[in-house]
């Protein structure tokens, strides 16, 4: 059999989060035929900067209009698609809703949710999304304790 050719991919999406009774809840996007769930991301369009694919890609697929906050990290993993092995990263960023609403999200996903931290971290299809979700939770904490600091 011919070696597979190898590419790189890049993408970009975000973990959305809001305080809702004391608990802390992200945002899932998913397929009800699978019973998948995932977090927004997308790919760039040519010249877009990381934080702007991230905050598009999650505007279209969750309905919100989002504020970026931070970085949180990045995950990588290896497909095969087109006789082609393709080396992803996708560079996750923390957010905001700042708008928007769950029914305008596009077709991607048929479901899309709200969800406290610890039960998408249980769902979500992917380890490696789960994560980034816990290390969200990490810098959410940081950021609740330094508001009541302050
Ligand atoms: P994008 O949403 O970035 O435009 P896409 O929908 O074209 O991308 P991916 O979501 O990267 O493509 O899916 C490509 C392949 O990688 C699929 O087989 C999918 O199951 C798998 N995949 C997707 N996310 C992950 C992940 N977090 N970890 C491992 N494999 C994944």
């Amino acid at each position: 059999m011919p070696r597979l050719k190898t590419m790189r991919a890049e993408s970009a999406g975000g973990v959305v989060y809001r305080l809702e009774d004391g608990v802390v809840q992200v945002v899932l996007v998913g397929r009800t035929a699978q019973n998948t769930w995932f977090l927004p991301k997308g790919t760039p369009l040519p010249g877009e900067p990381r934080e702007q694919t991230a905050a598009r890609e999650t505007r279209e697929e969750t309905g919100l209009e989002v504020r970026v906050l931070e970085p949180i990290g990045s995950i990588q993993y290896w497909f095969v698609a087109d006789r082609t092995r393709i080396h992803k990263t996708v560079y996750y960023y923390l957010m905001e809703p700042v708008g928007g609403d769950l029914s305008r999200h596009d077709p991607e996903y048929d479901r899309v949710a709200w969800f406290p931290i610890d039960q998408a971290i249980a769902v979500l299809t992917y380890a490696n999304d789960a994560d980034i979700v816990r290390r969200a939770g990490a810098l959410i904490e940081r950021r609740l304790a330094a508001r009541a600091a302050s």
